[in-house]
C-alpha cells in the first residue's frame, strides 16, 4: 500500500476527507456517522467545539460561533468590508491589514480557525483509519489567488498536516470522474454549495486541466433556499398567530432546521412533512410542503446561476455545444430543479454518479494517491488564475507571469531606475488583469537595497517570479551591473510569514507580532542613523542653501525623530522620519550627488517605482 495522503475538501459550509483504498476512493466517516464536518466553530470556556456540535450555536450564540471562515482566508481587512456585513462575529484589523476574529478578549487569525477545522477532519480520519496521517492534498476554489492559497497551506501546517499540494476544486471534481483520462476537450464544473456558487470551464489537453474561465456569486447557495422556505413557514405561522415573535435566535434556529430538512426531503420525494415545535411559545404546527411550492421559491435563484454559466462560456469564447462533459459539485446540486435546469442549459446529462458533496474530497484523494506513487499515470498541472507582476512608473501594472500560465513556472524580466543615485528600489507585487495597480490586488512588497549610486537607467535589475506546483509565489531580484544580489523576503500582505506560523505552532501569535515590530524598529533606527550622518556631512552646504528657519526646523525634527527612536512604535517613528524627509527635500535636491540623500528620499518618501527597460 502507498503512503497515505488525505484528500481534504475544506469548504465554506462543510469539510471532509477522503482516501484511496485498495477498492477505490472513499470519504472517511466513523461507522454509522456522517463524514461531513460542518465548517463551524464555537468558543466555550477557552476551548473550541468544532463541526456538528458547534452548529446549533450559530443562532443561539452568534458572537461566539464562527462560520464561513473560508471567506476571510488570505484577505486584507479592506477587502472584506462586504463580508463583514453578513457575518455576526467580530472581525478586527491587525498589523499589515491582517484580519482577525475577536471573541471576548481573544483574537484569532482565519488560518488558525481553519486549522481547527482541519484538525477535526484529520482526527476523524485517523479514528477511522486507526493510524495517524501526516500529509494532505487540500482543495481551493479556482478563483483563489496566491495569498488565499498560501493561507490555506498555512492552516494545514498549523493543524500539523503537510500540504503536499493545493488543487482547484473543479479540477478535483473532474479527476474524481476520471475525465483526465478521456480525450481532450472542455469540461464545465457547476458547484452550488451552502453559501457560494461558482462555475468553471476546464480545458483538458493531454491529461492536463486548465481553468480557462470561472464565474459565480459568492453569496448564493443552499442557505438562500433555506431562507426562502423559512420565510414561507413564518408567513404560514403568522396567519394563525399574527403577533408571535419568530425573530429571536431560538425561533430562527428551529425554523432554519425545519427549512433545511424540508429542502433535503424534497430532493428525493415530491412532498415533505414538517412538524415545528417551540414549547416556550406554545407553538406546535404541522404541515406539508410540495416540490412545486419549493421550486416556485427558488426558481429565480437557479436561473441566476445559469446566467453565470452563460457568462463563463462567453469569457472562454465557447458555446454549450463545445462542452464535452458537465460535472455537478456541492450539496445543493442534489436539488432536482437544479439538475434539470443545468441539463437543459448544457443540452446533455451531467455527471452525478458520485455524491456531489463527496466529489471534491474524492478527487483530492485520488490526486494524493497519485502523488504518493499510486497508479493512474497522468500528470496534473494547474494554471495561475490571474496575471502576476509589479508596479512600474506612474502606478502602472507590468505583468511578468500572464494569466493561465501552467504551473510550476518561472519568468524573469529586466527593470531599471528612473532617479539618479537610487540605492534602493521598492518592489510592489500585484495580481490582476487591469492596467493600473490601483485596480489590482497588492500581494506584498519588498525593497532591493545596496545598489551602488548610478545614473538613472543604468542599474539593470532582474526580477524573477517563481511559482511552485501549489501556486505559491516567490519573487527574487538581482542587480546585474554590480552583481549585487539583495537578501529579500516577500511577505504577502494578507498571509503570514513562515516565522509567524512557527510561533503560532510553538507559542502564541502575539509573540510573533512583537518580534516583527522589533525587527521593523531596528530597521528604521538603522536608516535614521544613516540619514542623520548624511545631514551632518552636508550641513555646511545646508547653511548656504537653506534659510535659518529651515535649518532650525530640521534640527528640531531630528530631535523629535530621536525621541521616537527611543520608543517602541515603528510606525510612529516612520511617520516622523517622513516629516524629516519633507523638511530636507530642498537640501537633498541641492546635494543630489550624495548617495545618502538619495537614500533619505527613497526611504522616507514613497520610493519612485522602477521603470521597465526596453530589453
Ligand atoms: P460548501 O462547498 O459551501 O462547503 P456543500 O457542498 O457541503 O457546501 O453544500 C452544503 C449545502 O448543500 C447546504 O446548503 C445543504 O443544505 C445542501 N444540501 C446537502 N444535501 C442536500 C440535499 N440532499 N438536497 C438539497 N440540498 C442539500
Ligand atoms: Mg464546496
Amino acid at each position: 500500500m502507498t503512503e497515505k495522503i488525505l484528500g481534504i475538501d475544506l469548504g465554506t459550509t462543510n469539510s471532509l476527507a477522503a482516501l484511496v483504498f485498495e477498492e477505490g476512493p472513499e470519504v472517511l466517516g466513523a461507522p454509522g456517522q456522517s463524514p461531513i464536518v460542518p465548517s463551524v466553530l464555537h468558543r466555550h470556556r477557552q476551548q473550541w467545539a468544532v463541526g456538528q456540535e458547534a452548529l446549533p450555536h450559530r443562532t443561539t450564540q452568534p458572537e461566539k460561533t464562527i462560520y464561513s471562515i473560508k471567506r476571510l482566508m488570505g484577505r486584507g481587512f479592506d477587502e472584506i468590508a462586504e463580508e463583514r456585513n453578513h457575518l455576526p462575529y467580530s472581525i478586527v484589523e491587525a498589523q499589515r491589514q491582517l484580519v482577525k476574529v475577536q471573541i471576548e478578549d481573544q483574537e484569532f487569525t482565519p488560518q488558525e480557525l481553519s486549522a481547527e477545522i482541519l484538525r477535526k477532519v484529520k482526527h476523524q480520519a485517523e479514528m477511522v483509519l486507526g493510524e495517524q496521517v501526516y500529509k494532505s492534498v487540500i482543495t481551493v476554489p479556482a478563483y483563489f489567488d496566491d495569498a488565499q492559497r498560501q493561507a490555506t497551506r498555512d492552516a494545514g501546517r498549523i493543524a500539523g498536516l503537510e500540504v503536499v499540494r493545493i488543487i482547484n476544486e473543479p479540477t478535483a471534481a473532474a479527476i474524481a470522474y476520471g475525465l483526465d483520462e478521456k480525450r481532450d476537450g472542455y469540461v464545465a464544473v457547476y458547484d452550488l454549495g451552502g453559501g457560494t456558487f461558482d462555475v468553471s470551464i476546464l480545458k483538458l489537453t493531454g491529461k492536463v486541466f486548465k481553468v480557462i474561465a470561472t464565474c459565480g456569486n459568492t453569496h448564493l447557495g443552499g442557505d438562500d433556499f433555506d431562507r426562502a422556505v423559512s420565510q414561507t413557514l413564518k408567513s404560514q405561522i403568522w396567519q394563525d398567530r399574527p403577533n408571535l415573535d419568530l425573530n429571536d435566535a431560538m425561533a430562527q434556529q428551529v425554523l432554519k432546521q425545519a427549512a433545511e430538512s424540508i429542502k433535503i426531503q424534497l430532493s428525493s420525494s415530491p412532498e415533505a412533512e414538517y412538524h415545528i415545535e417551540i414549547p416556550e411559545k406554545s407553538l406546535s404546527v404541522q404541515g406539508k410542503f410540495t416540490v412545486a411550492e419549493f421550486e416556485g421559491l427558488i426558481k429565480n435563484l437557479v436561473e441566476a446561476t445559469l446566467e453565470s454559466c452563460q457568462q463563463a462560456l462567453k469569457d472562454s469564447g465557447l458555446t454549450t455545444q463545445d462542452i464535452d462533459e458537465v460535472v455537478l459539485v456541492g450539496g445543493s446540486t442534489t436539488v432536482p430543479l437544479v439538475r434539470r435546469r443545468v441539463e437543459v442549459f448544457f443540452g446533455r446529462p451531467s455527471h452525478v454518479a458520485i455524491d456531489p458533496y463527496k466529489v471534491v474530497a474524492i478527487g483530492a484523494a485520488i490526486q494524493g494517491h497519485l502523488l504518493a506513487g499510486g497508479r493512474r499515470d497522468f500528470l496534473l498541472l494547474d494554471v495561475i488564475p490571474l496575471s502576476l507582476g509589479i508596479e512600474t512608473l506612474g502606478g502602472t501594472f507590468s505583468k511578468i507571469v500572464t494569466q493561465n500560465t501552467t504551473i510550476p513556472t518561472e519568468a524573469s524580466e529586466m527593470f531599471t531606475t528612473h532617479v539618479d543615485e537610487q540605492t534602493s528600489i521598492d518592489i510592489n507585487i500585484y495580481q490582476g488583469e487591469r492596467e493600473l495597480v490601483k485596480d489590482c490586488r497588492c500581494l506584498g512588497n519588498f525593497k532591493l537595497r545596496g545598489i551602488p549610486p548610478m545614473k538613472a537607467g543604468l542599474p539593470l535589475m532582474e526580477l524573477t517570479f517563481h511559482i511552485d506546483a501549489n501556486g505559491i509565489l516567490t519573487v527574487s531580484a538581482l542587480e546585474k551591473r554590480s552583481g549585487q544580489t539583495a537578501e529579500i523576503e516577500v511577505i504577502p500582505f494578507h498571509g503570514l510569514t513562515n516565522y509567524e506560523i512557527d510561533q503560532i505552532m510553538e507559542d502564541s501569535f502575539e509573540h510573533a507580532i512583537d518580534d516583527f515590530n522589533d525587527r521593523q524598529l531596528i530597521e528604521f533606527r538603522n536608516t535614521m542613523e544613516r540619514v542623520f550622518r548624511g545631514i551632518e556631512e552636508s550641513w555646511e552646504m545646508a547653511q548656504t542653501v537653506l534659510t535659518t528657519k529651515q535649518q532650525e526646523a530640521i534640527r528640531a525634527q531630528m530631535q523629535v525623530v530621536e525621541n521616537y527612536a527611543q520608543q517602541k512604535d515603528p510606525q510612529a517613528l516612520k511617520e516622523q522620519m517622513d516629516i524629516l524627509g519633507d523638511l530636507t527635500r530642498s537640501l537633498a535636491d541641492a546635494a543630489i550627488s550624495s548617495a545618502v540623500f538619495t537614500e533619505l528620499k527613497n526611504t522616507t518618501e514613497n520610493t519612485p517605482p522602477p521603470t521597465e527597460t526596453s530589453t
